[in-house]
């Protein structure tokens, strides 16, 4: 073919009247076709993110949830097996086809009581990354009624918004996180003597969103931007996940079983107790007895517990996850070209620790920082290529006072 009469494949144009000519194996493609079917493929692949979430979730089974908070999160079984159907049941709602059997299924917002640092918000936060929704995690101590000092409960699905980078159809699909949400339970489950009025507003206040309604949302949150529009986002289809250590509802359930014990109901006696382990045998009774009002659990269906950490998760915890701690320090190292290793009686001895000093799964971190710090200084300036911490090398680095002062701020 002669150079003047090439001409785009696509719309016909001679070279002259493009300003670029990009040639093929067999044919010719110019500039304003690029841009237009590029402008195709944008448009294209917007249409089917938005029908990601059902491919997605027509993928992944409650067993193949499990499987996934697997590789993230240590032990907990019942709250991951509790968890994986809770989600797919509620994203299974939102792909339900319209039909007139006048069966609707409900929400599955989800409860989970733990001590802190037992992985509850790491649950919320592998869900959301697994289904790739926006998560919002909020402080229910934080939240006051309108018009006192503090959060509106509206500023929850604010942080959503951005969360959803103003998203407004991924928000309405997204996670609420509520974190310490024991914070706000009536002090005292008889409302006539000590009533907690302003713990007991926001459990109010929040019923409407954890049941689905239309907020007026000020995008910035806060009252101070008087003149900004609001977003209408309807809270129907949101996740809504709460948490909270529920300090002493041991004692509770413990009450409760005794009373079953002794009354004519002998099948929790006929079984064995697990006394160490309570939290095991949680209804949404106890979370009533310890205040929160019927209304909030009746919205919070799905009730489960978190196990408390002994040694050998917390051993796991260090070594295993996707992204465990030591998995990350090793990463750091590599970047500098230094070989890490970390001997058995070294994790051991930071396991130890943290148990000793009531640290938690958050102390592992604090823990590893100390005893790794002068090495992540001086080693990428320096001629050694390798470090290997050893037991005697974490006690070293390890005193008493760090010890005090990691048990301060954690
Ligand atoms: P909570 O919300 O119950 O207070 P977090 O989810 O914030 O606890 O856990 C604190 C940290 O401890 C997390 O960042 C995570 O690294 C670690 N962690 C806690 N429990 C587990 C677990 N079961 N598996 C893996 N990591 C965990």
């Amino acid at each position: 073919m002669a150079k003047e009469q090439l001409e785009c494949s696509f719309c016909g144009r001679k070279k002259p009247e493009t300003n670029l000519l990009i040639a093929g194996l067999d044919a010719h493609i110019c500039d304003r076709c690029i841009e237009q079917a590029h402008g195709i493929v944008i448009e294209e692949s917007k249409q089917s993110d938005s029908g990601d979430l059902s491919a997605e979730l027509k993928l992944r089974k409650p067993l193949q949830i499990k499987e996934f908070l697997d590789q993230y999160i240590i032990g907990q079984d019942a709250t991951k097996k509790v968890m994986s159907v809770a989600v797919y049941n509620h994203y299974k709602r939102l792909l339900q086809p319209a039909t007139n059997d006048d069966i609707d299924i409900q929400k599955s917002n989800i409860i989970m009581v733990g001590q802190t640092g037992t992985g509850k918000t790491l649950m919320a936060k592998t869900i959301a990354k697994m289904l790739n929704v926006p998560l919002a995690i909020v402080d229910a101590t934080v939240l006051t009624e309108a018009g006192y000092v503090g959060e509106d409960v509206e500023s929850i699905l604010t942080r959503l918004l951005q969360a959803a980078d103003y998203n407004l159809e991924k928000a309405e699909k997204g996670i609420v996180f509520i974190d310490e949400i024991d914070k706000i339970a009536r002090k005292s489950d008889n409302p006539s003597i000590t009533r907690d009025v302003s713990g007991e507003g926001v459990q109010q206040a929040l019923l409407k969103l954890l049941e689905g309604t239309v907020v007026n949302v000020p995008p910035k949150g806060g009252r101070k931007h008087p003149d900004q529009k609001f977003i209408e986002v309807n809270t129907e289809n949101i996740l809504f996940i709460a948490g909270g250590a529920f300090d002493g509802i041991e004692r509770v359930i413990s009450r409760r079983l005794n009373m079953q014990a002794v009354g004519y109901s002998a099948s929790i006696s006929d079984d064995v107790v697990d006394k160490n382990h309570l939290l095991q045998y949680i209804i949404p009774k106890d979370l009533k007895d310890f205040g929160l009002i019927p209304e909030i659990i009746g919205r919070l269906p799905v009730l489960t517990y978190m196990d408390p950490l002994d040694a050998e998760t917390l051993r796991a915890i260090l070594t295993e996850p996707k992204n465990a701690i030591i998995k990350q320090y090793k990463k750091l190292f590599t970047m500098d070209n230094i070989e890490f290793s970390i001997t058995d009686g070294a994790l051991d001895y930071i396991v130890g620790k943290a148990i000793e000093y009531k640290l938690g799964a958050r102390g592992l971190r604090s823990l590893c920082e100390e005893i790794l710090t002068d090495a992540m200084f001086e080693l990428p300036s320096s001629d050694e290529k390798k470090l290997n911490v050893t037991k005697m090398y974490a006690e070293d680095k390890i005193t008493k006072t760090t010890l005090k002062k990691l048990k301060a701020v954690s």
